[in-house]
Order: structure tokens, then C-alpha cells, then sequence
């Protein structure tokens, strides 16, 4: 019974505490109270959960909630429960629970104490609870998460389809509730349907996230940028996007490596970790999480200041939901996303063992990834646009908030091409797709104009004068500009709106566009520059580079070494190049481990401060990144096992490297600046007296070249490998 005495205010603050409705909640929970079919697209944080948890404990009877989780299921039921005293209040029934947990939830049902009972599609589809339900009375039905509904949402679960079927099984009167993050307005028409729901009420909140700052950049050197990013923000909290779980463990390195404090989170690590990590993030004990989308469900942390989506992600409505994560306090939040075609491709790839259907759907979705990308008009404009609504970019609220909008690009007239891609469109009755309409613009014979027999109408080949990729630009801004939209019920066939028709019927005096973005050959452009360095353009600073060999043999003959085993010729030109002047600095030097840099670090970096302020140099500002390839899982495997004296041969088999292999490894481990003690090893193999030998040798040698050992020390009394080994044995003791 709805009617009390108490006002919805009330309830709310009995409930649960708060003294205002947010948003739209208050029109959401009257209409359930109504009993009418609902439908609420709140974004993230918009405060769905209470637009069903509320009527339900006002309702007489017990309200079933469909959600596609079971992790989040109980995460929700958790959160009831905290806000009242009687735990019965809500449960779940689902696979996780025994036949005695399950009779205590029907009994809590019966008894009438359970008001919110939370069922995922597959529980709902068991005839035994379809048998229990029935028996029981209802409330209403929420379809949490209800984008599920839809294979043109990015989260399709078939089992969602169903949801119909089985509550008409249960009663063919009870209202049903819908509610999502996400919905452009196709999915928001199959939710309708599918859920029998056309007539539904429908709420729909604004996903415009004002204070939220959209960037795009093209993927070059992704780490670099990342780690630049984090140091200039020192102690704000971020999540960095990838799409698989390899490069969110190789992402997470690279930041520890050069001294951020990041973990990483996927869902192939066990409950403890995911979960030891998720608490110290929101702890605040590291700055940055690198996460898949397993990332993020259910947390709340709300002063995220930065999201980065290292790999575009697979639909516009995963990037909005993950991009939501940020800023939820209202306060700032930088989304920024590295874009290379390439991986569009890679994921198109990865489609390719789908069902056609999928198949289908998925590349429509990548495509809109890529216009976004892309586009130079207002992000912000061209994602609500997406989302069925429409912003004004100069006086809307959040206007200036992305990267286009600060840096506009120059505008084209084209307002008489644009006329021709609506003449294409009325020749072919607007039932066709954007890339069919360029294909005739340019007099393009691809497969499908010719089906159409599109190549004979007078139109074909009319705007050959434009590229394909401007005439695409063109049809997607007129879009979001409002002149043509979207069929929903044949996904991507452009049509005409009122406004399109008005421009037709009188053509504006002038229509501009901007060119698309074209970071591919940007990234094209970089790649050349890094394959082929300019000539003269190596930046060692010869001078520097001779002062610091003199350095190297004055501090040699102290110390009565080798001058190699101080610093070898690639460390000292490094050295030349970035002008290391701390410790941290010297660390990042090629070759440069932690005993080396303790070791004999100290008067170089001294030096090389002296020689930068006495020439007032100018040092790169270019950060210089530490990277992980010398943590290769391998080399880390190589330096425990020899932490635990394994011998070499069994390391190398256990790896499947020949032996010689192995001996590498272990030289670049060593000429890297890390200590390795193999002489448990060397001691079995080589007997004392040519240890010595070797040793003395390499303690003398002006070079450490093994081919020259070998002819100094004589290949008859020698292998090779031994005096590798020896080698090996030598760096390690006296030069790390
Ligand atoms: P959604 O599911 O839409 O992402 P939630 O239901 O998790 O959002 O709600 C987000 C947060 O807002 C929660 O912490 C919730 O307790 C809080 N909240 C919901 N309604 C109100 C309200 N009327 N007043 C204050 N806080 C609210």
C-alpha cells in the first residue's frame, strides 16, 4: 500500500538518511508507486539504485531485481543492509548459494520481511524459482543494468532476452522498471521492446559531465606521455584503461620502474589481490590503478582526477562509462585517450571468429570509436549527440572542456558539397548507410553499388573532387549538427531531419566543417623520425663525452681497474645525451644499476652538474623514461634461480634456451648494472687456479671483449664459456 501518511521525503530520510531527492528520483519512484512500467537512464553515480530500492520498501510485497552480476548483486544487497537494521531486508538467490542458504531466502520472502529479492536472468529462468515466485507476491520487476537487453549496447548478455518471457510466467500484471548508464537511443528503443515496455514512463537524466575534460592524442611514445603526466600531477589519483591484461602488468612495471606508485587490477588475478589492490587505491597508498574494464564496477571513489585509455576502448559507451570514473566529486577530471588506428584494426581482427550478427554490430561500434577520435567539433557535443542529446557548445554547460574546442581547426565553406551528399541521399530514397553515400559521392564501384546499380544514376561520381575521409566528416557533423540522424530501426541508414528537409528546401548561404584530425600520419611521421634520425641530429655532446672519459681513467687508475669495468662507452655517451645531475637522474643511464651508481657514480654526476651550469645547458626536459625490458619475466626468472644456485644448464632447459643463450642474458643482465653471484657455479666447472687467471686477466685488459680474451689468454687452455662465465663473475664483483 502506497498511501501512508508519510510524504516521499519522509521515506527517504527513514530509509535512508538523505533529506533530497537527486536528479529525476522523486518522478522515477512516483511512477513506480503508480504501478506503471518505468524506464531510467541516470548516468553513473546518478542514484539509480534508491529509484527501486525505495518503492520497494514502500510496496506491499517483495520487488525482484534482475542485475547481470553476481559480484555487484551482493555489493548492493551489502548496501541495503547497511542503511537498515533487519538483514532479511534484501537477498540474493543465485548459484553461489547451498540448498540451506536458499530455503532461508524463500522463507525470508514468505514471512514478508524480504523487500528487494536480487536475481541474475539465469536464476530467474529455474523453473523452481519461476514455481516459488509465483506463489509469493510482487511488487514490480527492476531490470537493472538493462543495456544488457541489447546487442547494440556494449554489454550484451542473451540471457537478458528472456527477462520478458519469464516475468509474463510469473504475472502479466506486474510493473516493470528498467535502468542503465548507458543508452543511445537505439538501445533505449530495444530495451522498450524487449522488455514489452513501449509505453513506459521514460526519465531521462543529461549525461553531460560538465566538468569533465575530453582529450584525444595520437599514441606516440604512450608510456612516455603517461609518465609525464602522472609526475606533473604528484599525488592525484588515476585510472589508466587497456584492453588486455599483458599491457596492464607491462603498464603497471613502467610506472613502478620510474617511481610511481601504481598497481595493476585484472581479472585474472585472484579475489585477494584484485581486491588488496582496489583497497589501496582507494586508500590512496598508490596514486594510479592500470586496469581492464574488469575495473571500476561498483567503486565509488570519487576524487579520480584523471582517466587515461591507454587502448581505444571496443564502443563510445564503454569509453563513457570509464571516462565517468573521473571527477565524480564535481571537481576536475581529465579524460584522455591515445588513439591509433592500428589497434582499431586489431580489434576488428579479433571480431573476426564472431557470428556475422556480432560481427556486424561490433564494427558499427568501432566505427563510432574512430568518428570520435577522429572529429575536431566539440567532444563533448559529439558524445551527448551519441547519447541521443543535444548540447549547445558555446553556452552549454561544460562548453571548452576538450581538446578541439580549445584548439579549433580551420573551418571549410562546404556548403555546396553538402547539398550534393543530400541530392545522393534523396536519389536513394535515405535508405542507406554512410559509407554506401561516399562510395556513389566519389563514383566508387564497390560491391554494393552495383547490387544497387548506384553506378548508373546520375549522381554517381559527383563530388570525385573530395576525399572519401572529408565526405565522412561531413555526413557525421551534419549528423550531430542535426540535419540528418540515425534510423533506429535499421541501425545506420542515414535519414533527413526537419532540419535537414529546411536545408534543402532553402540552402544557408554558408555551411562549414573541419577537417577530421589526421593523427595516423602523425603517428607515421614519428616512426620515420625515429627510424631515420636526421643526420648530425645525435645529441651527444662530444666535449661532455671526452671529459667524462678522462674522468673514467683518472678514477680507473685509483682505483687500479679496468676503465670498462667503471663505466662502459654506451653509459658515458647516455651520459653526454641527458646530462644526469642526481642520483634518480643517473639511475635512468644505460648500464646504470644501484651498486654501480653508488659505486662510482658520485664524481661523474658532480662533473656533469659543474659542466651544465658553467656552459648554462640547457638539459632536455624530455622525460626520461626507465624501461622494464631488463625485468623481462625471463631475466627475473634467471636472477632467482640463480638466487637459489640452480645450476646454468637446468635455467636454461627450464627456460628453452640453449646454453650460449643464457650466457647472453646474463651478460646484459650484468653490463646493466645488476649483481648476479654464479660461483657456486664457476667453482664446479672451473677449477681455481684458472679462475684466477681470467680474473687477473680481466682486471688488466683495456677492453672486455671475450674475443680478445680468447687470443690473449689462448683458446687451448680456455673454452669460450668459461671465460664468459668468468666474465660474467668479474663485472659483477668489481663493476656493479
Ligand atoms: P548509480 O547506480 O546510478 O551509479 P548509486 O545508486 O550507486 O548510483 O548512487 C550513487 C551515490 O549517490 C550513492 O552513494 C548513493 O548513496 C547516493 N545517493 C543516491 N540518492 C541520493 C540522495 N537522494 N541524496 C544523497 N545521496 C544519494
Amino acid at each position: 500500500m502506497q498511501t501512508t501518511e508519510m510524504t516521499l521525503e519522509d521515506h527517504l530520510k527513514k530509509h535512508f538518511g538523505f533529506s533530497q531527492f537527486k536528479g529525476r528520483q522523486k518522478e522515477v519512484i512516483e511512477s513506480v508507486l503508480s504501478n506503471n512500467d518505468t524506464f531510467a537512464i541516470m548516468p553513473t553515480g546518478g542514484g539509480k539504485s534508491l529509484c527501486y530500492q525505495l518503492p520497494a520498501l514502500i510496496l506491499d510485497g517483495t520487488a525482484i531485481i534482475i542485475s547481470p552480476l553476481i559480484a555487484l548483486m551482493k555489493n548492493q544487497v551489502d548496501s541495503i543492509r547497511s542503511f537498515g537494521t533487519n538483514d532479511n531486508i534484501a537477498h540474493f538467490l543465485n548459484s553461489s548459494l547451498n540448498k540451506t542458504e536458499i530455503a532461508k531466502v524463500k522463507q525470508d520472502v514468505v514471512n514478508g520481511e524480504t523487500k528487494m529479492l536480487y536475481l541474475a536472468p539465469e536464476s530467474l529462468n529455474k523453473e523452481e524459482n519461476l514455481d516459488f515466485l509465483k506463489s509469493v507476491k510482487i511488487s514490480f520487476v527492476a531490470v537493472d543494468e538493462a543495456h544488457c537487453i541489447s546487442e547494440w549496447g556494449h554489454d550484451f548478455r542473451p540471457e537478458y532476452r528472456r527477462i520478458k518471457e519469464m516475468v509474463k510466467g510469473i504475472s502479466t500484471t506486474i510493473p516493470v522498471m528498467a535502468l542503465t548508464a548507458t543508452a543511445t537511443p537505439k538501445v533505449q528503443s530495444d530495451i522498450q521492446k524487449n522488455l514489452g515496455m513501449t509505453d513506459a514512463n521514460v526519465f531521462k537524466a543529461s549525461f553531460n559531465r560538465a566538468n569533465l575534460f575530453y582529450e584525444v592524442r595520437p599514441k606516440i611514445d604512450p608510456i612516455k606521455q603517461l609518465i609525464r603526466y602522472i609526475k606533473e600531477n604528484e599525488g592525484k589519483s588515476g585510472v589508466i584503461y587497456c584492453l588486455s591484461r599483458k599491457k596492464v602488468e607491462e603498464i603497471a612495471s613502467s610506472l613502478q620502474v620510474n617511481g610511481i606508485k601504481a598497481l595493476p587490477y585484472h581479472a585474472g588475478f585472484d579475489a585477494n589481490t584484485r581486491s588488496k589492490n582496489q583497497d589501496m587505491f582507494l586508500m590512496e597508498d598508490v596514486d594510479v590503478i592500470v586496469a581492464t574494464i574488469a575495473f571500476g564496477m561498483g567503486i565509488d571513489k570519487p576524487d579520480v582526477r584523471f582517466v587515461f585509455h591507454y587502448d581505444m576502448p571496443k564502443s563510445l559507451e564503454g569509453y563513457y562509462q570509464e571516462t565517468g570514473r573521473a571527477g565524480r566529486d564535481g571537481g576536475e577530471g581529465r579524460c584522455i585517450a591515445f588513439y591509433d588506428y592500428k589497434d582499431i584494426e586489431k580489434l576488428e581482427k579479433f571480431m573476426n571468429g564472431k557470428p556475422v550478427a556480432e560481427q556486424e554490430v561490433g564494427r558499427q561500434l568501432l566505427d563510432e570509436v574512430v568518428s570520435y577520435a577522429e572529429t575536431s567539433i566539440s567532444r563533448r557535443k559529439f558524445l551527448l549527440n551519441y547519447f541521443g542529446e543535444s548540447w549547445d557548445e558555446i553556452n552549454g554547460e561544460g562548453a571548452n572542456m576538450d581538446d578541439n574546442s580549445i584548439n579549433p581547426k580551420e573551418k571549410i565553406e562546404f556548403r555546396d558539397n553538402m547539398l550534393k551528399v543530400m541530392k545522393v541521399i534523396t536519389a536513394m530514397k535515405e535508405r542507406f548507410k554512410s559509407k554506401h553515400i561516399v562510395n556513389v559521392l566519389i563514383g566508387k564501384n564497390s560491391s554494393e553499388v552495383q547490387t544497387y546499380r548506384h553506378n548508373t544514376i546520375p549522381e554517381f561520381g559527383i563530388g570525385k573532387d573530395v576525399d572519401a575521409k572529408l565526405w565522412m566528416a561531413a555526413i557525421r557533423q551534419a549528423a550531430v549538427q542535426g540535419l540528418f540522424y540515425k534510423d533506429i530501426e535499421n541501425y545506420g541508414l542515414v535519414k533527413f531531419t526537419e532540419a535537414g528537409k529546411a536545408f534543402i528546401a532553402n540552402p544557408p548561404e554558408s555551411y562549414v566543417i573541419y577537417k577530421d584530425h589526421d593523427y595516423t600520419s602523425q603517428i607515421d611521421q614519428n616512426a620515420e623520425e625515429l627510424a631515420h634520425p636526421k643526420p648530425g641530429g645525435s645529441t651527444m655532446d662530444e666535449v661532455l663525452f671526452g671529459m667524462l672519459k678522462d674522468l673514467r681513467k683518472k678514477l680507473a687508475k685509483q682505483k687500479n681497474v679496468p676503465p670498462f669495468v667503471i663505466f662502459q662507452d654506451p653509459s658515458l655517451q647516455d651520459m653526454a645525451n641527458q646530462y644526469p645531475i642526481t642520483n634518480d637522474e643517473l639511475h635512468n643511464i644505460q648500464g646504470v644499476g644501484q651498486g654501480k651508481a653508488l659505486k662510482y657514480g658520485k664524481p661523474f654526476i658532480e662533473l656533469i652538474a659543474k659542466y651544465v651550469e658553467d656552459n648554462d645547458i640547457d638539459r632536455p626536459q624530455d622525460m626520461v623514461v626507465k624501461s622494464v625490458v631488463n625485468k623481462s619475466g625471463r631475466k627475473v626468472y634467471i636472477i632467482q634461480s640463480i638466487d637459489r644456485k640452480a645450476p646454468l644448464d637446468d635455467i636454461a632447459s627450464a627456460k628453452g634456451m640453449e646454453y650460449s643463450e643464457l650466457l647472453e642474458e646474463l651478460e646484459h643482465i650484468v653490463d646493466s648494472g645488476t649483481k648476479v653471484n654464479i660461483n657456486y657455479y664457476i667453482d664446479d666447472v672451473i677449477d681455481e687456479d684458472k679462475q684466477e687467471e681470467v680474473f687477473e686477466y680481466f682486471m688488466e685488459a683495456e677492453t672486455p671483449d671475450i674475443e680478445t680474451a680468447l687470443e690473449e689468454l689462448g683458446s687451448d687452455d680456455y673454452t669460450e664459456d668459461e671465460l664468459r662465465l668468468m666474465r660474467i663473475k668479474f663485472m659483477s664483483e668489481v663493476a656493479n
